[in-house]
């Protein structure tokens, strides 16, 4: 059984395939199997059992909850009583109505199918990821930027032509939403019976790890929720390069997903989309009357007809600067995030996470459906409002701008710095010869890195921005989600509860992950991690906390 310290490392290549071959005899024969697993999976991150059960029922409904008040309050506040429920499931019409809907669900599985495709067969180099606990490194094909860039041109393409509405989304992103929820929940309980329970029909798969399997079935939620298998990866016999399922969870439907539906909103501000709305002029209280409003929704919807909810010219006069700011900065997120697309391999998500209900969920019905409806269906919804379309907040729109420039700016340089700093040194590079990328360099000047030395093998920066604070890589994210909630910002418009609902999920998102990581890290590291924390005192924010 291979020890912790030789597990886990990050050794070049050549160093770890011994560990491989030997590890993989061992496995092939299929004797002391059971030997080679350890429960050294993180626990209790979210609360144990209790925690996990909880989280699975409660952000779906939230999820909805939003939805709910986009579509039928434009992002009003409202007091989520049974008749709200029941006009959001039966009220709206097929496709608005959070009811599973054949046409979304095919169209939206077959994005899915085809994005799958694009990985397998579009031309990329391939990448070799960080070590796994056996030594072991896995290959990932870099075509992302060739696959988003095909997903914008098709889909673009797709309603030219008229074979799609360009503002399909906002007419069927209720039937989306409970797309994505089926499916994710489809996917989490079949990772936790094939790789849980039957985890011995994996045990010779490349990727699999001491910690893979369920170890105690009373562990339900939690594991289904957290995972219990870190890098699942199918058609092993057939491809030269497996799939990777949760780097493609993880990457290409979900993220690719959220910018194109951004742009159908977008599309939908174009073509002057509203639903029959029940506000008057100067409604835009906190909590809207909503009693009074839920017989007149079940009205307002009777007999109508989606296919007028929309005009059939176009015109850029309803777009205001901030719905094509925001459609802007997330697509330069995503094709940013396509074009250095091998640092990801480095994240927690791919390094740490394992993949259950909180990444199956947490990519496709989180990401790619409460990411758009925060800020772009918010905006889109807007055209239902007695005010109109959100088009002269200019001031509140740079504001937002501004503070995106700054957040998505420090988001590369940091994430980037790490990246290439591990990047070379697992390649057999040596710290003397490490130039720091120039714009670490333009902020600290042209020095030598500094680092830990661990004694597990990994390698901590201490300079450039990963000396100024152990996650200051968070704050360009922090900071940015303000910017895109800033920018909705209008006073002649309902309060915009949406995007700040967002930015607090992601604030809470990103602290807890913090935490998580400083745990993790600190169990691993052990001494180094305390000589790292006094070295890097501040967590996040220099000189604060
Ligand atoms: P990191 O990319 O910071 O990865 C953390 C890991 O990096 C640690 O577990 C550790 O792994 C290694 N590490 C920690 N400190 C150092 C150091 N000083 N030098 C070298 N390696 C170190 O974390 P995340 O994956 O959480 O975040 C990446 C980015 O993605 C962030 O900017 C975050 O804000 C963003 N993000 C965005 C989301 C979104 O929805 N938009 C969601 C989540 C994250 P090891 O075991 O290898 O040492």
């Amino acid at each position: 059984m291979a020890t912790k310290g030789r597990t886990a490392s990050p050794a070049p290549r050549e160093a770890s395939a011994p560990v491989v071959e030997a590890k993989k005899a061992t496995l092939d024969s299929k004797k002391n199997v059971d030997s080679l697993r350890k429960q050294t999976r993180p626990q209790g991150e979210f609360y144990g059992n209790i925690g996990t059960c909880f989280w699975t029922f409660f952000i779906p409904v939230a999820i909805y909850y939003f939805y709910g008040i986009m579509v039928m309050h434009q992002g009003r506040l409202v007091v989520p009583d049974g008749s709200f429920w029941h006009d959001l499931i039966y009220s709206l019409p097929d496709g608005l109505s959070i009811q599973p809907c054949w046409g979304p669900t095919t169209v939206s599985l077959t994005w899915v199918f085809l994005q799958a495709l694009g990985e397998i067969i579009l031309p990329g180099k391939l990448k070799e990821g960080v070590a796994l606990k056996g030594g072991r490194r896995l290959m990932y094909p870099m075509n992302g930027l060739l696959c988003f860039a095909l997903s914008n041109v098709a889909v673009v393409l797709l309603s030219y032509f008229g074979y799609i509405k360009p503002y399909y989304v906002f007419l069927n992103m209720g039937a989306l939403l409970t797309e994505s929820v089926i499916t994710s929940y489809v996917m989490a309980l079949w990772l936790y019976i094939d790789y849980g329970l039957f985890w011995r029909r994996h045990v010779g798969d490349e990727e699999f790890e001491e910690d893979h399997g369920v170890f105690n079935a009373g562990d339900f939620w939690n594991d289904t929720f957290m995972g219990v298998v870190r890098n699942p990866r199918l058609f092993a016999g057939i491809l030269k390069t497996p799939f990777d399922l949760k780097r493609f969870w993880n990457a290409r439907p979900g993220l690719t997903g959220w910018v194109i539906l951004n742009m159908s909103y977008l599309s939908a501000m174009y073509y002057n989309c509203s639903l029959p709305s029940a506000y008057g002029i100067g409604e835009s209280r906190f909590f809207a009357e909503h009693a009074a409003k839920s017989a007149t929704i079940e009205k307002l919807f009777a007999g109508a007809d989606p296919s007028t909810f929309c005009a059939s010219e176009g015109s850029f006069s309803n777009i205001g600067l901030a719905g094509a700011f925001i459609t802007f900065a997330h697509w330069y997120y995503i094709l940013d995030y396509n074009v250095v697309e091998p640092a990801y391999l480095t994240t927690t998500d791919i390094r740490h996470d394992l993949f259950g209900f909180m990444l199956t969920y947490g990519d496709w019905g989180f990401l790619s459906r409460f990411y758009p409806i925060s800020f772009m269906g918010f905006l889109a919804q807007q055209g239902s409002s007695s005010s109109g379309f959100i088009t002269s907040n200019y001031l509140y729109a740079c504001i937002g701008v501004a503070l995106y420039v700054n957040g998505m700016m420090l988001f590369r340089i940091t994430n980037l710095e790490k990246h290439l700093f591990r990047d070379h040194m697992n390649n057999g590079g040596s710290g003397d010869k490490y130039r720091s990328p120039w714009s670490t360099r333009i902020f600290f000047g042209d020095k030598k890195p500094e680092y830990i030395k661990t004694s597990e093998g990994s390698l901590l920066l201490t300079s450039g921005f990963w000396g100024l604070a152990r996650h200051f890589n968070y704050v360009g994210d922090l900071s940015m989600c303000i910017g895109w909630a800033v920018a909705c910002y209008s006073p002649d418009h309902p309060f915009p509860f949406m995007p700040i609902g967002y930015c607090i999920y992601f604030w809470l998102m990103d602290c807890h992950r913090c935490w998580r990581d400083e745990v993790r890290c600190s169990k691993k590291y052990g001494a180094d991690w305390e000589r790292y924390r006094q070295a890097v005192p501040y967590a996040i924010v220099p000189g604060i906390w």
